[in-house]
């Protein structure tokens, strides 16, 4: 059974201040009913894990480099985000494919560093709207996939992040029938290529303008196991009611 997880990407957003979101939301949830990950800016990863203490959510990074250390001048690794006391990383969000030309390969790599590190890797996938609209997403979806994810995933070291690129901060969703045809497809292509207890283990979120009125449809989807969310995961309100519609 894969683990049901909302994860939160607060993106380039916060300061010491956005701290207090958190310890609303440690008041709020001191004993999850599912797994909730925060991913806030570098600065405030080290803050922010020391802040939560023993408490039961998790942090991460947006990113990490694919080496361990050496001359990338602006990088952080997956051992500086373990140190930092994150757990997660992001990796190959859509955002960093299109502003930094993040290929499958180098989101493979960064996956890799992540796992080495001992961090759990949310790979990220979803197809432009020129893409769906030339009926290309199962294609693109199945490459992404299969570029990105690298051997030796596992449902403790993997969560897969499906966010079609036209609905992240738009407002907009897909319909339920075409996040059902692609959370269904990648399910059906991680059993196929990791074995069905392993491809069955690896948590699949929907990401994507995902809010508190839409959050209970989605997590309806049989393969959807959490969301991956961006601006509703800023304040404490918004992402708690999405903790609630999951747990
Ligand atoms: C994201 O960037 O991962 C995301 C899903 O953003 P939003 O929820 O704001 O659409």
């Amino acid at each position: 059974m894969a683990q049901k997880l909302a994860a939160g990407n607060w993106k380039m957003n916060g300061t010491e201040a956005s701290l207090a979101e958190i310890d609303a939301m440690l008041a709020a949830y001191p004993d999850p009913g599912c797994g909730v990950l925060i991913c806030p800016p570098a600065t405030l990863l080290e803050r922010m894990s020391r802040r939560i203490g023993r408490g039961k959510i998790a942090t991460g990074a947006q990113d990490c480099h694919m080496n361990a250390n050496g001359a990338h001048t602006g990088d952080i690794s997956a051992e500086m985000i373990k140190d930092a006391g994150g757990a997660y990383a992001i990796v190959g969000h859509s955002e960093r494919r299109t502003d930094h030309g993040e290929t499958n390969e180098i989101v493979n790599a960064k996956a890799q560093a992540a796992i080495g590190a001992g961090l759990v890797a949310v790979v990220c996938l979803g197809e432009t709207l020129e893409q769906r609209d030339a009926g290309e997403t199962l294609d693109l979806v199945g490459s992404q996939l299969a570029g990105s994810i690298p051997d030796g995933a596992t449902g403790e070291n993997l969560v897969v992040a499906y966010e079609p690129v036209w609905a992240i901060g738009t407002g907009r969703i897909p319909t339920m029938e075409q996040i059902i045809e692609v959370h269904d497809f990648m399910r059906a292509r991680l059993v196929e290529r990791f074995g069905a207890e392993i491809g069955k283990s690896i948590s699949l979120l929907y990401g994507g303008s995902v809010k508190p009125s839409n959050a209970a449809e989605i997590f309806a989807v049989e393969n959807v196991d959490g969301a991956l969310v961006g601006g509703a995961s800023l304040k404490a309100a918004d992402f708690g009611a999405i903790i609630d519609a999951l747990q």
